[in-house]
């Protein structure tokens, strides 16, 4: 513990609870400074949509209440990163600077360059895993390298938890005493709107705050038994089979920690876990083999030669090819801002494979439109549909959107919800045979990955 004063920068971590930057500097220091920067450049790029700008700026409103009721604030600045941390740490005297790892490409060297300027300035630099459960370096194979297929790394992930478990930080309770008082903090301005950074306004399906995330995670995992079902109801998109947790993880309001540790004290979770296991997964994957956020992580589906995206990929955008399941999916997105995740396969494998167009055109549209749009599982869950990524299954895997929809929307319900002009001369016939498309995927990958 030193008298010090910390700057907490937080990211996407939005979060008092179970926050391990801010428990370590509410420990080790005197007095805290909780802030956030808000970067036009970053806020502008191409690849951020106005759901997930929505979603961060509900979630900054959320957390500068909860630190006024601590008698703190939020500290907003804007503008360039280390520029305007550096400036801030020097007027508020504080000596370090905490946060969480991020594993985007973008932002890792973001934070290397603010770490390189604060040590420089003879500050100190503390960085924490926060935003998964175990590391990108700690479920590792047995000769040390990161694992590059999900099934055994989720064997030894289980294993490690077995013998090392993270159970979440006590956040909330090490910030009482600590935080610096509003009226020392100076004006942090008012919370941003999305319009002042060029995005529209976006209808968001709740509160991005941490007493819904807990709420919601409560009732998933103990009302009615819903973790229970998980195993089946997952897969049917007519109904809320699922958690509904992932624009929560996105921006932090909740912490992993929190979720595996009440999911683990759940007969009938596992299934559930599972998947939480999957998000540590492309997060590792993420971090270990970065060349991915460019390109397939399979060098060999580089040589797929994708056709032009042209009017084919204006129609899977706007949900309009003649397949109702995909189109109802593609609706579903653009309307509400998040997909279920069998419409999400079925509509990635329909684009790279039944069209054959550039999955990662695909994945920037799923990034600008979902509210829990997030580089590693996005970039994960695309590459996997295109078979270019880290999964066994071979390239002729081709999800048959017609018998998806019988299995799994059989009565039509939901199809009939986004697709209400179905079997009227409204509707579109499909853009490709299935059985030639499918075929045809069939050539061209094979001739590209069997070269
Ligand atoms: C093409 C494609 C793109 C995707 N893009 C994203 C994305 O940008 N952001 C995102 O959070 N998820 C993404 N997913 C994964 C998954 O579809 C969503 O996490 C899930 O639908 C969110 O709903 P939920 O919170 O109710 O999930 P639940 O089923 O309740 O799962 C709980 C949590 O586990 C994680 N999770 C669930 N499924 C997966 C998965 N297959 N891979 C990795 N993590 C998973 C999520 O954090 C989720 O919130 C994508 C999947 C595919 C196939």
């Amino acid at each position: 513990m030193t008298n010090g004063t910390a700057l907490v920068w937080l990211r996407r971590d939005l979060r008092l609870d179970d926050n391990a930057a801010l428990y370590y500097a509410c420990r080790e220091n005197a007095r805290v400074s909780v802030v956030f920067v808000l970067n036009p450049a970053l806020l502008a790029d191409e690849r951020m949509g106005a759901p997930l700008v929505n979603v961060f700026f509900d979630a900054l409103a959320h957390l500068r209440d909860a630190l006024r009721e601590h008698g703190s604030d939020l500290t907003l600045v804007r503008g360039d990163f280390a520029a305007e941390l550096l400036a801030l740490a020097r007027r508020s005297e504080a000596n370090a600077i905490y946060f969480n790892e991020d594993y985007e490409p973008a932002a890792v060297a973001r934070d290397e360059a603010v770490a390189r300027i604060f040590e420089s300035a003879g500050h100190g630099v503390r960085t924490f895993t926060d935003h998964v459960y175990f590391g990108a370096r700690e479920v590792l194979r047995p000769d040390g390298t990161p694992y590059r297929m999900f099934t055994p790394y989720k064997r030894r992930w289980l294993e490690q938890r077995a013998v090392s478990r993270r159970p979440p930080f006590s956040s909330r309770d090490a910030v009482r005493g600590k935080l610096i008082a509003r009226e020392d903090l100076g004006d942090s301005g008012l919370p941003p709107k999305p319009e002042d950074f060029g995005h529209a306004r976006f209808r968001l399906p709740e509160a991005v705050s941490e007493k819904r995330a807990l709420a919601r995670l409560r009732r998933f995992l103990e009302d009615g038994g819903a973790v229970e079902r998980y195993g089946i109801d997952r897969n049917i998109p007519a109904i809320e089979g699922t958690s509904r947790l992932s624009m929560h993880l996105r921006a932090g309001t909740i912490g992993i920690r929190t979720c595996v540790e009440a999911a683990s004290m759940r007969s009938g979770a596992e299934k559930w876990i599972d998947e939480l296991i999957w998000r540590d997964f492309y997060q590792m994957i993420y971090r270990n083999f970065p060349h991915v956020a460019e390109g397939p992580f399979i060098a060999a589906a580089a040589r797929i030669p994708w056709n032009e995206p042209g009017d084919a990929f204006d129609r899977w955008c706007g949900g309009t090819t003649g397949y109702p399941i995909v189109d109802a999916g593609m609706r579903q997105l653009n309307q509400t801002g998040w997909m279920h995740n069998r419409l999400r396969m079925i509509a990635a494998s329909f684009l790279a494979k039944h069209l054959l167009i550039d999955w990662r055109l695909g994945e920037r549209y799923f990034e600008r439109h979902l509210l829990d749009a997030d580089p590693a599982q996005n970039n994960g869950g695309w590459q996997w549909a295109a078979s270019t990524g880290t999964d066994s299954v071979p390239y002729f895997r081709i999800f048959n959107p017609l018998s998806q929809a019988k299995q799994f929307d059989p009565g039509g319900a939901f199809v009939r919800r986004y697709v209400p002009e179905i079997g009227t001369p409204a509707y579109p016939p499909p853009i490709v045979d299935h059985t030639a498309a499918r075929a045809r995927a069939l050539a061209v990958y094979g001739k590209a990955i069997r070269a």
